[in-house]
C-alpha cells in the first residue's frame, strides 16, 4: 500500500520531505501556498530545484497538492471566481515545475444559485484553465466533500456530471475522502457497507477514477453533511471501513493520506494505526 499524510511545508517546501521521510510516508499531501491567502508567496528557482533534490533521495513515490481553501471555481460573484481561476492556474504552474502530478480541489460552493448553476460553472472553470495553463501533466482530483451549506460534491454524480460535462475528461481524477463520504450520508461503518459505497462509486463515476484517499475518521456524525476529521478508531466511522480499504487490492496503487488533526504528535500514531490493520 502507498502510505501517506498531510504534512507541513513551514520553513520551506522541502521541509515537506523530510516530514513525510521521519513517519516513514510513501506519500505526502502539501498546500503549495498559504491555504488561507488569495495571493501566492512567490517561491524562488532556489525552493523548487530543493524540493526536487530531496524528493528524489527520499522514497517518497507520490506527491499530491491540496487546493487552497478560499478557492470557489463554482462561485456566481465574478471577482471570487476569477481570483479562483487566477490561482489555481498558478498552482498547476507550480505542480508542473514541482513534478506533482495531481491537485486535489473541492468542488466549491453555489451560494444559492442551484447545484446544476454550480456544477456547470464549476466545468466551465476547468475547461478555461486546461485550456489557458500549460500544465499537461496534472491531473484535477476532484474530492468527495460532505456537503456542508452549498457546496457541492456531497453526491457521487455531481463529480460524475463535472467530468461529463468537460471537454477535457482525462485530466481528472477523484480523491475519496472517507469523512466526508460518511457525513455525506454513505454509509462505511462496515465491511458490507464499504462494499456496497465502491459498488455504489464504480457505477456511477468508475474505480479507475479513484486515484487518492482522505482517510479521516468522522467527528461528524452520519449524515450531518459537517466536516470534522477525527483520529483513526476514534470517531463515528471505526476501524473496520479502514482495515476494508488497506487490504483491498484495488486499492493497492492508491496514495492512502491522513488529513487528521495534531499532525505533530498524532500523525505516528495514526499512520501506525493503519500498519496494523494491513494483514
Ligand atoms: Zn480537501
Ligand atoms: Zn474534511
Amino acid at each position: 500500500m502507498i502510505l501517506g499524510a498531510h504534512v507541513s511545508t513551514a520553513g520551506g517546501l522541502h521541509n515537506a520531505i523530510k516530514n513525510g521521510d521521519k513517519l516513514r510516508c510513501d506519500a505526502i499531501q502539501i498546500f503549495l501556498q498559504n491555504p488561507n491567502q488569495w495571493k501566492p508567496k512567490p517561491i524562488a528557482t532556489d525552493g523548487l530545484k530543493k524540493f526536487r533534490a530531496a524528493w528524489s533521495e527520499s522514497p517518497i513515490r507520490e506527491v499530491v497538492a491540496h487546493d487552497i481553501h478560499l478557492s470557489n471555481l463554482a462561485s456566481p460573484k465574478p471577482d471570487v471566481l476569477s481570483k479562483s481561476r487566477a490561482q489555481f492556474q498558478v498552482q498547476l504552474e507550480l505542480a508542473t515545475r514541482l513534478g506533482i502530478s495531481g491537485i486535489v480541489t473541492h468542488l466549491g460552493a453555489h451560494l444559492g444559485e442551484g447545484e446544476r448553476f454550480g456544477l456547470k460553472r464549476l466545468t466551465e472553470s476547468f475547461d478555461e484553465l486546461f485550456e489557458t495553463t500549460d500544465a499537461p501533466e496534472v491531473t484535477v482530483l476532484l474530492e468527495t466533500t460532505a456537503g456542508q451549506g452549498t457546496n457541492l460534491g456531497y453526491r457521487f454524480e455531481h463529480l460524475r456530471d463535472v467530468i461529463a460535462m468537460s471537454r477535457y475528461p482525462a485530466r481528472f481524477g477523484v480523491c475519496f475522502d472517507t469523512c466526508h463520504v460518511f457525513a455525506a450520508g454513505y454509509d462505511m461503518r462496515t465491511a458490507a457497507d464499504c462494499e456496497a459505497v465502491f459498488a455504489r462509486f464504480d457505477a456511477v463515476i468508475g474505480l479507475e477514477r479513484l486515484q487518492a484517499f482522505h482517510l479521516n475518521d468522522a467527528k461528524s456524525e452520519y449524515e450531518s453533511r459537517v466536516d470534522r476529521h477525527a483520529h483513526l478508531g476514534k470517531g463515528n466511522i471505526g476501524l473496520e471501513a479502514f482495515a476494508f480499504i488497506v487490504n483491498d487490492a484495488r486499492f493497492a496503487e492508491v496514495p492512502l493520506i491522513i488529513e487528521t488533526p495534531e499532525l505533530k504528535t498524532m500523525h505516528a500514531v495514526n499512520l501506525a494505526t493503519l500498519r496494523g490493520l494491513a494483514t
